[in-house]
């Protein structure tokens, strides 16, 4: 019997991996076919003063409007994005989407908007990269001070060194750095200490079930006070409930980002939001 399972088992696993490998390649042609045929889409989610109820931020997330599938979400696509490298040209087209997003709100008179955008580990490490930035902001003439980086704090550590180095150049550009899913990976402030970063993203993991969990409540507490003394402000995500936001200001968190006042929006409903605050982020 367990003979039988085993052999079961193994044809089914084979299968799998077949069809696998061919959806992968599909994948892979999409995605580069995609870039070219503007099937990209960057969503806006606002990031919020927890004290003042006003938006000071936001953040860009990428959307695909995929022809046959409807609307795609990054979870599925950025990781394969990452393991062909393709994540380099479509890292391009965000960010030189973000960058004239913001050119089009300064032409349009709209208030001025921090705009975080997220990085993936291959382009932080691409030699390119810098130039990139510093070309695309001279080329839509965009302040680099409306400009955000969220990078992971696994991405960091993968290589703390060279992280330091492209993100201490950011910083003298005046590009805010936030660290995104604080948390979840394996790196205490004390790793971060050194980094020049200006915003701490506590990840959504931890806010979630806030109204009952005691020990996320007091590592949130935790975390906000160690960051407050290193400078660094605090971000929340992942905000679904009233309880939760006023939980989090009472801890002092600075601001929030959540479904409980509004997920990712498209450009044109973003354009319409009232009271948006530049906040020196
Ligand atoms: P992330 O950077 O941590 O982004 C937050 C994710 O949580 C977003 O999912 C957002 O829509 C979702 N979210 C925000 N508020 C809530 C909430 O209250 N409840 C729940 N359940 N979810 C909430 P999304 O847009 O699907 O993005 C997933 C991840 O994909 C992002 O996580 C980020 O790591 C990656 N990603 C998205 N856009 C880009 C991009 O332009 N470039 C790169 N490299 N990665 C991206
Ligand atoms: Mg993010
Ligand atoms: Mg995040
Ligand atoms: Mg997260």
């Amino acid at each position: 019997q367990a003979k039988l399972d085993g052999k079961n088992r193994y044809a089914f696993y084979n299968e799998s991996m077949k069809i696998n490998t061919y959806t992968q390649i599909q994948d892979e042609y999409d995605l580069s076919q995609a870039i070219q045929g503007n099937e990209f889409e960057l969503y806006y989610q606002p990031q919020f003063n927890l004290h003042t109820d006003k938006i000071i931020a936001a953040e860009a997330l990428i959307r695909w409007n995929h022809p046959e599938k409807g609307l795609v979400f990054p979870d599925d696509f950025i990781p394969l994005a990452e393991t062909t490298g393709k994540i380099i040209e479509l890292g391009y087209w965000i960010l030189e989407s973000s960058i004239a997003y913001l050119a089009r709100r300064k032409k349009e008179g709209k208030p001025e908007i921090l705009l975080h955008i997220n990085l993936s580990s291959k382009q932080l490490s691409d030699p390119n990269f810098v130039t990139l930035v510093q070309d695309l902001l001279i080329q839509y003439d965009v302040s680099a001070k409306l400009v955000g980086f969220e990078i992971t704090e696994t991405l960091i550590l993968e290589d703390v060194e060279l992280a330091k180095q492209v993100l201490q150049i950011f910083k003298e550009m005046g590009i805010c750095i936030a660290i995104d899913d604080f948390g979840t990976g394996y790196s205490s402030l004390a790793q971060l200490k050194n980094l020049p970063v200006t915003l701490l993203k506590i990840d959504r993991s931890f806010v979630m079930d806030l109204e009952n969990d005691i020990d996320d409540r007091k590592i949130i507490e935790a975390i906000i006070a160690m960051a407050h003394k290193l400078n660094i402000q605090v971000l929340a995500e992942g905000i679904e409930t009233r309880e939760q936001w006023n939980m989090l200001a009472s801890f002092h968190c600075n601001y929030g980002q959540g479904y409980y006042v509004s997920k990712a929006i498209t450009a044109d409903q973003f354009n319409l939001l009232p009271q948006i605050n530049h906040d020196n982020l």
